[in-house]
């Protein structure tokens, strides 16, 4: 099967600090993200138009492999076709035709079972979704009942089949990456889940490599969830109890859904106080002071997170604080995203 990509990465590590370099070499390939077609401008859609996201064309696709999908085309329903809706029962819907009301229902399923299997070949690392679409939909896609009233409790038919076929992928809809930090989040997790895989995929699996892994995103975890990071925590520290495979399916599984979990501001706010404790002491009061107002600002709101992080990686720079050089958390995606800039 072709795999159909559409961008390269401008980053070159050559142009990257030490600090940078440490965490994106732990990447062997950019993220390879499926993608809703018509969300890339194609013209796929049933009334032979699309819905080209800026962010994603001219933004994100300069750091993603995509792997565009349009499953109601590639399932042969042609363009343009009649416009279709979920029907009956939510946890169940019917694809039909709005008009004439022709069942696609198994076509779209044994369709979406044979892509999630050539999909496997990809090694995806994210995938978006069109919101509100009968077949990409994720979240609250309308499903309309017998009086014809709609319900929105729905998911898409291809999305369903999708999340059932890869559980660990973070799988996010165009609509709500306009949210900053949901954005931020989903960006995290495809890094996250790329260079979970490199490691994995790359290296023979040993019990240290699954700790030093633990070890180096110790504080991006924190930032999402304190308890996801003890139960790691405690799976690492029985790391012997476990084969080095198993160990890694459980690990895996439990990082990825920690990342699931929001960072907040409070949450941020706390790691970077753990982090300025690593080399406060080594701080003039003055620089002690203008620190810990920058990270009282970005509390309040007053700046984003990119303000208080660039101080703090200014100094783990230049007082070479080795644990912190090594922390994800300082360099969890390209910078060239601005992501932290919103948050
Ligand atoms: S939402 Fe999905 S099915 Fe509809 S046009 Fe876009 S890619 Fe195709």
């Amino acid at each position: 099967m072709s795999l159909k990509t559409r961008a390269h990465s401008k980053t070159e590590k050559s142009n990257l600090s030490p600090m940078q370099a440490s965490t994106s070499t732990m990447i062997d390939h950019q993220p390879r993200v499926g993608i809703s077609q018509c969300l890339l401008g194609d013209e796929v859609r049933f009334d032979g138009g699309h819905k080209r996201d800026v962010f994603l064309t001219d933004v994100l696709a300069s750091f993603v492999e995509w792997v565009p999908v349009c499953p109601e085309v590639e399932a042969g329903l042609g363009t343009p076709r009649e416009a279709m809706h979920l029907a009956g029962d939510p946890a169940a819907p019917r694809l039909l035709t709005i008009r004439t009301k022709i069942d696609h229902t198994d076509v779209l399923q044994a369709f979406s079972q044979r892509r999630a299997k050539e999909l496997h070949e990809c090694d995806l690392d994210g995938y978006i979704f069109k919101k509100n679409s009968p077949s990409c939909g994720v979240h609250r896609v309308k499903v309309y009942s017998e009086k014809g009233h709609p319900g929105r409790q729905g998911t898409g038919i291809f999305s369903a089949a999708m999340q059932e076929a890869f559980p660990l992928l973070p799988v996010e809809e165009e609509g709500r990456l306009n949210d900053a930090p949901i954005r931020e989040n989903f960006i995290v997790r495809i890094f996250c889940y790329r260079r979970w895989k490199t490691q994995i995929q790359q290296h023979r699996i040993t019990r240290g490599m699954i700790v030093d892994f633990h070890a180096r995103h110790k504080y991006l975890l924190l930032t999402h969830s304190r308890s996801h990071y003890h139960d790691l925590g405690q799976l690492v520290a029985k790391a012997g109890d476990y084969t080095p495979s198993d160990l890694a399916t459980r690990y895996g599984a439990l990082f990825m859904e920690a990342l699931k979990n929001k960072a907040t501001v409070r949450k941020h706010v706390n790691v970077l106080q753990h982090l300025a404790g690593h080399f406060s002491k080594q701080l003039s009061p003055i620089e002690r002071a203008e620190l810990q107002e920058t990270i009282q600002d970005y509390h309040q709101y007053f700046t984003p997170l990119a303000v208080p992080l660039t101080l703090i990686k200014h100094y783990v720079r230049i007082l070479a604080v080795p644990y912190l050089m090594d922390q994800v958390y300082l360099n969890p995606h390209p910078k060239e995203l601005m992501l932290r800039n919103h948050v």
